[in-house]
């Protein structure tokens, strides 16, 4: 017999995360806090401890500097001050011995940004494009806000939302009283809605986890504690034969589970196609997106009267970015990786990222996952090596069902690097618990950052140094679970400040939640698809065979309101070059649409954007080669 949960989050709960939130610290407060956080620091790491130095700002945010021995070694004292009490977060001035902390270099996107004249106006920029990103311009399209998203990559999702493994997570996994619970269970209620109106794949596929030693219950039900004290809904705690019931080919392999515990609420997308599906969205309902744009700087005035970084003491007037000048009342930092960098720019030194590299490997659909729901074995051994902060880890697998594994978890000092290694391919191969699963059938090996701040939570709300900024950022796992809540909670932080200013938002009229699914050739019965064959007889001309795409499905998504213009983008709308080749086969003739498509000339066509074009020069009037190069 199971128990059965159904719980609705507490308005009156435990909330940390806002108690530490509201605290207002004076100067002795902030000495006293700096003394201890040093204390904390001579304790844990005496052998640097001598040359660290800390200062503490009116939140209770602490500035470290100072040399570590080893980037880990930072990470791990950033750390250990942001559990001292008291403190809300630190922002890391620190280096490490071991290497240089790369930090990105704007003067180039700010030299052509102030040659440039005014770009636009409007009420709102949200800076990243990202699922975070997508899902807040999606929130505020709903309003009579001008809104500009403004994104420096070359399309959207470029960032940890293309590399991720695409989780709605359930709430066993994330520590209760955090900002990061409240989202994820909120937001995972959500997507039901969000799938059908939007038309993108979503399987609420459940998560089972079982043990099959009894030693391991313990593990078993502090999952669950975590999950019912969360509010998420019915955690169920079952014996071994209903895991059975559940999943009848744990049996086959020759699991036999005692106990179990359900979690009906977990569920799988492709992250990226659900930020195309909230961008196209937003944009049909006014959003204005401008790609390749990045924000190089954040333009404020100061408030008269009160110091520079204390409450209040500036506003924003508007961003800078590589094109021109965006004046507006609010930003939105959505930027992800980058989204300190963002925030110190408007004068909010609030927290700092610490990139978390994670690996994740693709199966060949030809290895089908072993299980219909999200299955895992829980015992300790299993654990090791894991990273205290980071969530998932195992056997998982995307709604088209191919098998994903890992992903590992590594501090890394770049934000932009996303190299693989032997090292932790070999880590989450050790993950994989399907028999039948080898590292020859993996078909694409890929690493992602998890924009992780040293709170550990997600870092959003209206900026208490800068009025008009709005923090989205540090969002790490689950931040695509999380992501409809989030962009709620921002899209009201805005229309009470602006009631608050007597400027109150309207709505849009002419909003409209719904995007049609796009077409899928292989979903549709014989019949349906000799119809649209023969008024559309692209539909017929197969281009990435692997996936089975037609010419017809590329079309499509090369004349959606926010159009592609590199491989890799219509890889991420269409499936076009997802499958075992990799693109192999069909890279060229994807190329060739894209280029016919857009009126450019094929040597223009990119992989992923500017500087990875895919070939040198038209060798067709014999003066030159044609070679790839990405
Ligand atoms: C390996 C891995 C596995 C994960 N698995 C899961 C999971 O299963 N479930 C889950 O919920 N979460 C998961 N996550 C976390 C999830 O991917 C992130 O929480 C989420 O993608 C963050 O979205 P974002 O929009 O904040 O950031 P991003 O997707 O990184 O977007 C930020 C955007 O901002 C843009 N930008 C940066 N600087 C500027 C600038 N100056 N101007 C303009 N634009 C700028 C970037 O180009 C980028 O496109 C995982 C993460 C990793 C790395």
């Amino acid at each position: 017999m199971g128990y059965g949960f159904v719980l609705l989050q507490d308005e009156q709960g435990e909330r940390p995360w806002q108690r530490i939130r509201a605290q207002r610290l004076d100067a002795a407060q902030r000495e006293e806090l700096a003394a201890r956080v040093l204390a904390c620091v001579a304790e844990r790491f005496p052998d640097v401890a001598a040359g660290i130095s800390a200062s503490c700002d009116f939140r209770g945010v602490v500035t470290l500097s100072g040399q570590c021995a080893s980037y880990q070694q930072l990470c791990d004292l950033a750390h250990a001050v942001a559990k001292v009490a008291g403190v809300r977060n630190v922002v890391s001035d620190m280096t490490a011995a071991d290497v240089d902390i790369p930090r990105r270099d704007y003067s180039t996107w700010i030299a052509a940004g102030e040659k440039a004249c005014l770009l636009a106006e409007c009420d709102v920029v949200v800076v990243g494009l990202g699922i975070v990103g997508a899902a807040i311009c999606r929130e505020l399209s709903r309003t009579d806000l001008r809104v500009i998203a403004v994104e420096a990559a070359e399309d959207v999702a470029c960032g940890a939302s293309k590399a991720n493994n695409g989780g709605v997570h359930h709430a066993g996994g994330v520590t209760p009283g955090t900002l990061k619970a409240e989202m994820s269970v909120l937001g995972n209620r959500m997507w039901d809605q969000l799938a059908d109106e939007l038309g993108f794949s979503f399987d609420r596929c459940g998560d089972l986890l079982y043990v099959e030693d009894p030693e391991d219950i313990d593990e078993l039900a502090d999952e669950f504690k975590t999950a019912v004290r969360n509010g998420d809904w019915r955690p169920r705690l079952i014996d071994g034969k209903q895991c059975l019931e559940i999943e009848h080919t744990l049996a086959e392999y020759g699991h036999k589970p005692v106990m179990g515990l359900w979690m009906p609420s977990q569920g799988r997308v492709n992250t990226y196609e659900v930020v195309v599906a909230l961008a196209e969205n937003a944009a049909a309902n006014g959003v204005r997106v401008m790609l390749d744009t990045p924000v190089c700087r954040v333009e404020t005035e100061r408030i008269a009267g009160v110091e520079d970084g204390e409450e209040g003491s500036r506003r924003i007037t508007g961003v800078l970015t590589s094109r021109g000048l965006i004046r507006c009342r609010y930003v939105v930092n959505a930027a992800g990786a980058y989204s300190d960098e963002i925030s110190a720019m408007a004068g909010d030194r609030l927290f700092t990222i610490h990139p978390r590299r994670g690996t994740i490997a693709i199966i060949d659909k030809a290895k089908p996952p072993m299980y219909r729901h999200l299955t895992g074995h829980m015992n300790p051994e299993k654990k090791q090596g894991r990273d205290p902060n980071s969530k998932g880890g195992g056997m998982e697998f995307t709604p088209d069902r191919n098998i994903l594994i890992g992903p590992s978890a590594t501090e890394v000092p770049d934000k932009q690097e996303t190299r693989t290694t032997d090292e932790e391919l070999g880590f989450i191969m050790a993950i994989n618990e399907n028999p039948e699963v080898s590292e020859r059938d993996i078909i694409r090996l890929f690493a992602g950052s998890r924009p992780a701040d040293f709170s550990e939570d997600f870092q959003i709300g209206m900026s208490e140094v800068t009025r008009g900024l709005v923090q989205a950022g540090a969002i790490q796992s689950p931040g695509v679970g999380s992501s409809p809540a989030i962009a709620c909670m921002v899209a009201g932080i805005i229309r009470e400040d602006a009631a608050r200013e007597e400027r109150p938002v309207g709505e849009n009229p002419a909003f409209n939640p719904r995007r049609d699914r796009p077409v899928r050739l292989r979903e549709l019965s014989h019949e349906e698809r000799d119809a649209l064959i023969a008024e559309r007889p692209e539909y017929g001309r197969i281009v990435c065979r692997c996936e089975g795409i037609t010419e017809g499905e590329i079309l499509d998504v090369l004349r959606a309101p926010i159009v592609p213009r590199s491989i890799d983008a219509i890889k991420r709308r269409c499936r076009a070059g997802m499958g075992r080749c990799q693109g192999g086969f069909c890279q060229p003739r994807v190329l060739e649409i894209i280029a016919r498509e857009l009126g450019c000339d094929p040597t223009e066509v990119c992989l992923h954007g500017p500087g990875s074009e895919v070939l040198r020069c038209d060798s067709r009037g014999g003066s030159g080669e044609v070679s790839g190069r990405a």
